[in-house]
């Protein structure tokens, strides 16, 4: 058996618990009321000379093992819920009728509504009367059920520690029978918890405590982790040591073995040498895992650092490998102004519109270079910020300007509204600008009809630019992709406009390397609105954008 199928099954035990608890109670309960019922009781039945399970107690078991088995269901339905509640409720109701009786010392006629006859002639006083211990176990018991109900509903985990309290009931009236001390067990002659009560009391908390394994020591037990196989051995062995420890010395006391000094230097001896193991074994596996994390963490730091490192080179490649594309480039175009100006000699018509695809070509990769220079300058962290005063609302106009010859061979107006007053800012407006002519040749690229707005606003210490256009929208799932580098709706409209892929990549660093950033609403079919929200001072130098991927 491996340790991971052996923990499986471990944990596999402990979800099955709570049935198994409630079927084992409802069991027991069953073959009390047979013993009842076939006149071995009270003489002790199965346990001939001890206290017997009154029959009352017997079905508030009944019930409360029915209760906690429908509460335990996954799926329950409504009518599962209110069968558990109503059963669970009712094993309060006699519980505290019972309590009731004791505290008032007359019998209100519920002890002997079951095999009453019997119960007269066992000649008990009172005759029947689950004992105080019991009706407090099982009033507990019933609330403890009743609460798992409400705690899926509140995420609290008051069942958790009613089954607690229940539960010490239970093990306390185990122990005065392990150790035979009647004192813990009994309060009188005649009110002794029976031994059957007390092991299904135990074993009933058990299942109210692990049916929600959300807290306490079942979120422990079940944890597949280390912390699950601390608690799955210190658990029992921290329950079963002393006990088993506690119950051998005073067996060798009591055949004169040895004698109490002798006997309780022993118990402390064992006491000391096993818990110091298992202490020992703790701390292993506590050290263990902290080893296995640094290695891992270790490891991964090591990634990050070769990762990064690739990025870097890769973000260096692209920034000189543009920067060398773009002089040969800039070179092409000059000498396709002076062929297309005539400087160098008469061209016909037909020259000139193969010069006006030359130049449209050129202009086309110029575009593509710049934005993958800004793309690869801004991702190596080398974009510098070199902040100067300027206005909010100018820069917007300039942007305008850039792209108004866009709009105007698309026939399509656009407009700017101002703050109404100067808005200074200490900014990089060269990046401003590139940010709002990206988004604004975006708005014109992706609107065939319409109009777009590009909107200044003054919020405190902030201005927010609002692209606004009446295009093709953006569908819901592609709100957070758009943003990233080289994506692209596929669409038949993207095709046809063309780009990188690149612009609101570059967009949203360059927004991000200000002290602000950008944000999008849109609605299909619609339009689109992008907005940029900048500090009025942008923070100086430069530093790695928070990545976005
Ligand atoms: P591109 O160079 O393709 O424009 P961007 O990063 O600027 O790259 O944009 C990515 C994608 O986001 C575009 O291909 C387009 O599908 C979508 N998009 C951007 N802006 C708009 C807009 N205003 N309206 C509709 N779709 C847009």
């Amino acid at each position: 058996m491996n340790q991971s199928s052996g923990q499986a099954r471990v944990i596999r035990f402990f979800e099955q618990l709570p049935l198994a608890a409630a079927v084992f109670v409802v069991l027991v309960s069953i073959g009390m009321l047979f013993e009842w019922y076939s006149g071995l009781e009270p003489t002790g039945g199965f346990y001939p000379g001890g206290v017997a399970m009154v029959p009352l107690a017997c079905l508030e078991f009944g019930m409360a093992g029915v209760a906690l088995a429908f509460a335990t269901r996954r799926d329950r339905p409504f009518a599962i819920r209110v069968a558990s509640i109503v059963l669970a409720c009712l094993v309060i109701l006699v519980a505290l009728i019972e309590l009731a009786a004791w505290l008032a010392g007359r019998d209100l006629g519920l002890d002997l509504i079951v095999f009453g006859d019997q119960l007269r002639r066992a000649q008990w006083d009172p005759p029947g009367r689950m004992p105080l211990n019991t009706s407090i176990g099982m009033m507990l018991t019933g609330l403890g059920i009743v609460s798992l109900h409400f705690d899926d509903r509140t995420g609290k985990s008051r069942s958790h520690w009613i089954g607690l309290l229940s539960g010490t009931i239970g093990f306390l009236g185990l122990i005065g029978y392990a150790f035979g001390v009647t004192r813990l067990y009994a309060l009188g002659e005649y009110s002794g918890m029976a031994i059957s009560t007390a092991v299904c009391l135990f074993v009933l908390a058990l299942g109210i405590v692990f049916a929600r394994r959300t807290t306490g020591l079942p979120k422990l037990l079940v944890d597949p982790g280390a912390a699950g196989t601390v608690a799955r051995r210190l658990v029992p062995a921290a329950v079963a040591v002393p006990f088993l420890l506690g119950w051998a010395r005073l067996l060798g006391e009591k055949n004169g073995f040895y004698d109490t000094p002798f006997g309780v230097s022993l118990y402390v001896l064992a006491t000391v040498v096993i818990f110091l193991w298992l202490v020992s074994w703790a701390s292993h596996m506590a050290f263990e895992s902290d080893r296995v994390r640094e290695e891992l963490l270790a490891g991964e730091q090591k990634a990050r650092e070769v990762a990064e490192g690739a990025n870097t080179a890769k973000s260096n490649f692209l920034a000189v490998m543009s920067h060398e594309l773009r002089t040969p480039l800039s070179a092409i175009i000059g000498y396709e102004e002076l062929l297309a100006d005539g400087i160098t000699g008469p061209v016909n018509d037909a020259q000139k519109h193969q010069l006006g695809r030359v130049k449209a070509s050129a202009q086309h990769l110029l575009h593509l270079i710049d934005q993958i220079l800004s793309y690869s300058r801004v991702d190596a962290g080398r974009e510098v910020v070199s902040a100067e005063d300027v206005d909010a609302n100018e820069i917007a106009h300039d942007a305008a300007t850039l792209v108004e010859p866009l709009a105007r061979e698309r026939s399509l107006p656009m407009e700017v509204v101002e703050t109404g007053y100067p808005l200074p800012m200490l900014t990089d407006s060269g990046k401003v600008r590139q940010i709002l002519v990206n988004l604004l040749s975006n708005a014109v690229k992706f609107t065939p009809a319409g109009r777009v707005t590009l909107i200044v606003q003054h919020d405190g210490p902030v201005v927010r630019y609002i692209v606004r256009d009446t295009g093709i929208g953006i569908a819901m799932e592609h709100r957070d992709q758009i943003f990233d580098a080289f994506w692209q709706v596929e669409q038949p409209s993207t095709r046809r406009v063309g780009g990188t892929g690149l612009g609101l990549s570059v967009t949203r660093r360059l927004a991000r390397l200000l002290g602000g950033d950008v944000t999008v609403s849109s609605k299909v079919g619609e339009g689109s609105a992008f907005t940029v929200s900048l500090p009025l001072e942008a923070p100086v130098g430069t530093g790695p954008v928070k990545k976005i991927e």
